[in-house]
């Protein structure tokens, strides 16, 4: 009979030690977007291919929905554990918006991921516009219509339970 192995232990000791997808540190975070480790130096976006040129090819189009100002969608580690990310986008309805006059609400996303022998902490900053702000107990705009979904869902149920 074969000893049985722990397929979830053996993976995570086999991506031990991770190094950074740029140069040749320790790797502590990674990009959410490109899903490579990066150092603490490498993991803003601006700092590591292929995010740093996918940046700069839609840069013209970061711009807040409302006003038009650029915005610089970024991402920084505090510490070795410790990362941040700020879509600068609204949670709500997706659309790009500025801090200073269009972000009307700021949360935040606490997202623990086990990295080898480290828990890694995700910080994602969530945003709501004007518009979504008022409903942000139900994910914004996006999910008012999820509930308005849901709910005529559970009507049309119930209809159609009573008249067949
Ligand atoms: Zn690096
Ligand atoms: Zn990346
Ligand atoms: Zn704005
Ligand atoms: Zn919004």
């Amino acid at each position: 009979m074969t000893p049985s192995i722990d397929p979830l232990r053996q993976r995570t000791t086999n991506i031990l030690p991770q190094r950074c997808h740029e140069c040749s540190e320790e790797a502590l975070g990674r990009c959410p977007d490109c899903r490579h480790s990066f150092c603490q130096d490498h993991f803003p976006k601006q700092e590591h291919s292929p995010c740093a040129e996918k940046q700069m090819k839609i840069a013209q189009f970061q711009v807040c929905y409302v006003c038009g100002t650029q915005v610089y969608p970024d991402q920084w580690s505090l510490a070795k554990t410790s990362h941040f990310v700020d879509q600068f986008t609204c949670k709500g309805c997706g659309r790009y918006v500025c801090d200073e006059l269009h972000t009307q609400r700021k949360a935040e996303d606490i997202v623990i991921v086990r990295e080898g022998l480290r828990g890694h902490r995700y910080q994602y900053i969530n945003r709501y516009c004007d518009l979504c702000a008022p409903l942000y107990h139900v994910g914004g705009i996006k999910g008012l219509a999820y509930v308005i979904v849901t709910v005529g869902t559970i009507v049309a149920t119930i209809f159609f339970y009573f008249h067949h």
